[in-house]
């Protein structure tokens, strides 16, 4: 089989796994974790479906390694289970829990050549030469790197260093692959195409991966599922789209999606049983379409809009008048920053849109595209 990526092809030779093939779903129940008195990971529980992409992903110190770590086996629980393929791994050395796991530093044995690093944990387990050469064979046509097979770490650039990681991963044939940041060491273009390059590894592989990640761009665009992890907590679960459309909550809204989601502090004006208004910057109001029955005239809410779901001169369900103080020109689509107390409003609009600083724009949006969220709890209604 030849897949063609960006500027790369690979030339999968894996034979499609038949059902006998091991993979693993991953059952996480209620598990705490401390540092100490410090909590870092509080009741979290998670079911991982066998042979999907789930990527964990949240903000710097949120608990994503130590998460990984646990499954693992790197770290111990401070209490509730984990569970790979129904049994309890809790007290299992990371050696037996069939898991390989590839970092942001690539922690490859500098005195070693390519093809040595990508043996060593076979020869650990004592496997014969002949299915050693054949399994780094196999991993390095993958990874398009075998004719670097002789060469030390040190004569790779980071990209291939980090191929080399992966590779020594997929000669072990885990059923569970775990990533830590694996691409934040490299440069922004090969980030892209190595993105790629996982997913379609997923793809041939079948095995079930957890990928960490701080970066919203990676978990939209790898995941079958997004796990978002916030101070410890599962913020929410679904595929990228469910989070795009409907976040349930303010942190969710505000991390998923880049630019990231507009926020206007507002309150419910009128409220019936078949129409909310919310004021809009003071000039208008709005009938969100939404039945926010837990809401009440009177209460503090967040209305979220992102700036691609916001409209620039043109009719719309809500609008009001503002000033544009910086214009950023991407060629492909133009942002417009515009006044606002607070942080400023961002607005997507055309590449060739000729609006200047200076000028002010109606900017208005469509009932349907926005977001409330209850001011103090930060949860969305629904
Ligand atoms: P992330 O990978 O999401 O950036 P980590 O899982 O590494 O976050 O860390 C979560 C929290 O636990 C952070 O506040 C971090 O400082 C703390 N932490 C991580 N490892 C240790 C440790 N060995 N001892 C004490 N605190 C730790
Ligand atoms: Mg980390």
């Amino acid at each position: 089989m030849q897949i063609v990526s960006r500027n790369i092809t690979f030339h999968v030779h894996l034979k499609n796994r038949s059902e006998e093939d091991e993979v693993a779903d991953i059952k996480i129940d209620k598990i705490d974790k401390f540092y100490g008195n410090v909590q870092v990971i509080k009741d979290v529980s998670l079911e991982i479906k066998s042979q999907s992409f789930t990527v964990l992903v949240g903000p710097s110190g949120c608990g994503k390694s130590t998460m990984l770590r646990m499954i693992a086996g790197l770290e111990d629980i401070n209490s509730g289970t984990i569970s790979i393929d129904g049994t309890v791994v809790n007290e299992l050395p990371p050696k037996e829990r069939n898991i390989a796991m590839v970092f942001q530093s690539y922690a490859l044995y500098p005195h070693m050549t390519v093809f040595d690093n990508m043996a060593f944990g076979l020869k650990l387990e004592k496997r014969s030469k002949e299915e050693i050469d054949e399994r780094v064979q196999e991993a390095a046509k993958i990874l398009q790197i075998e004719e670097y097979l002789s060469r030390k770490p040190k004569q790779l650039s980071g990209g291939q260093r980090q191929r080399v990681a992966i590779g020594r991963a997929i000669t072990r044939k885990p059923k569970v692959f775990l990533f830590d940041e694996p691409l934040s060491n490299l440069d922004a273009a090969l980030r892209v195409q190595m993105r790629v390059e996982l997913a379609k590894l997923h793809d041939n592989l079948n095995a079930t991966m957890i990928y960490v990640t701080h970066d919203q761009t990676e978990a939209m665009t790898m995941a079958d599922d997004i796990v978002v992890l916030n101070e410890g907590v599962v913020s929410q679960k679904g595929s990228p789209l469910d989070l795009y459309n409907g976040p349930n909550n303010l942190f969710v809204g505000g991390f998923i999606g880049s630019p990231k989601m507009n926020f206007i502090s507002t309150k419910i004006t009128s409220k019936s049983q078949d129409k909310t208004e919310v004021d809009l910057m003071g000039s208008s109001t709005i009938n969100i379409s939404k039945t926010l029955s837990s809401a009440n005239e009177g209460d503090a809410v967040m209305l979220g809009i992102r700036p691609e779901h916001l409209i620039i001169n043109e009719e719309s369900d809500g609008s009001w008048e503002s000033k544009v103080f910086v214009v950023e020109k991407l060629g492909s689509g133009t942002f417009l920053y515009l006044e606002k107390e607070g942080e400023p409003l961002v607005v997507q609009t055309d590449g060739d849109s000729n609006i200047k600083v200076g000028d002010t724009v109606k900017v208005g949006f469509s009932a349907s595209r926005c977001h409330i969220f209850d001011k103090s709890s930060q949860e969305a209604f629904k």
